[in-house]
């Protein structure tokens, strides 16, 4: 059995699993991230490994995925917002602290591979991922072919042109995707509508107290759920900026699928279905034609952990 370890980096937590080759995770481990601690992060990593490869001989590589901007040597961090990373050799440091070869790899990048191997784009050759967050990731993959880029920064959906002269993004451009379609966006459009129509959020409203400041997104699926009209017109309105970005996409690459993963995916259809009608009606005559599905991811806060898994093992 070949067996690899996958570690995905996040902002809150350093989480990895040992993984085989058919992407079934046998065991996991987790450890804060100590965010502003380069070192003491290379420590969580190294100490994930441990407890991971503990009384097993046989462990093949480590894959690591984390959140910036990733050399497209897949060594080096060449920019981490969350972790305050800049040209970190992030290789280096955890195949020098573990003794294992290593590969690090973007952290919507190694969701997409999970997905694309082992989840919801399995049997399909071309996909395209959006992970719904905080922000917008995204992955694309064709013809069993991780899109990296010639720097390693390829695929940053979130960050593509959706509103010109839009909303301000932490990239510094204006109306990149991430500022409509993420679950910031999501939370930031319920608020504004019960700001607006209070009587149209009254359901809303009330399990947020009263405050349309405090809804909370949790509180925008469960108001919706029994029909808020200002809940739902806030899933319409992310759906309406992702189908739009997909239609795009299928413009651009002809996709198989294209996948909706990330937190606000637990809201299913209400999502998807906004997102699918968009999708139709974004792309016109074209939807007539054989088109891309738009399914929700299913491996969830695993997909990472078995993407970066898989990579490594097969390390190409
Ligand atoms: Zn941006």
């Amino acid at each position: 059995m070949s067996l690899t370890i996958g570690v995905d980096i996040g902002g809150t937590k350093v989480g990895g699993g040992l993984v085989d080759e058919a992407g079934n995770v046998l065991a996991t481990a987790r450890r804060p991230t100590p965010a502003d601690d380069t070192p003491g992060v290379i420590s969580a990593v190294k100490d994930v490994v441990d407890e991971l490869r503990a009384d097993r001989d046989g462990i093949e590589a480590v894959g690591i995925g984390a959140a910036g901007w990733i050399s497209a040597d897949r060594s080096t961090v060449m920019l981490a917002p969350n972790l305050s990373w800049q040209d970190e050799p992030l290789r280096e440091k955890v195949a020098e602290a573990t003794g294992l070869p290593v590969i690090v790899e973007n952290d919507a990048n190694v969701a997409i591979w999970g997905e694309h191997r082992f989840g919801a784009a399995a049997g399909f050759r071309s996909s395209v991922l959006y992970t719904i967050g905080t922000g917008v990731g995204g992955g694309i993959v064709v013809k069993d072919y991780l899109l990296r880029g010639t720097h390693g920064v390829a695929a940053e959906i979130g960050h593509t042109l959706m509103v010109p002269d839009g909303r301000e993004c932490g990239c510094g451009r204006l109306g990149c995707l991430e500022q409509y379609a993420s679950g910031r966006a999501l939370t930031q459009a319920a608020r504004e509508g019960a700001d607006r129509e209070p009587d149209k959020a009254a359901l809303m409203l009330k399990l947020a107290g009263g405050e349309a400041d405090s809804i909370t997104g949790r509180q925008i699926s469960e108001a919706a759920r029994d029909g808020d009209e200002v809940a739902l017109a806030a899933f319409d309105s992310v759906g309406y900026y992702l189908g739009n970005s997909a239609a795009d996409m299928v413009q651009l690459i002809d996709p198989g699928v294209i996948i909706i993963g990330g937190g606000v995916v637990d809201a299913g259809d209400l999502l998807l279905e906004p997102v699918r009608r968009h999708f139709t009606a974004a792309l016109s005559k074209r939807a007539t034609l054989p088109v891309a599905e738009i399914k929700a991811a299913v491996l969830g806060s695993k997909a990472g952990v078995i993407g970066a898994a898989d990579l490594a093992r097969s390390r190409g």
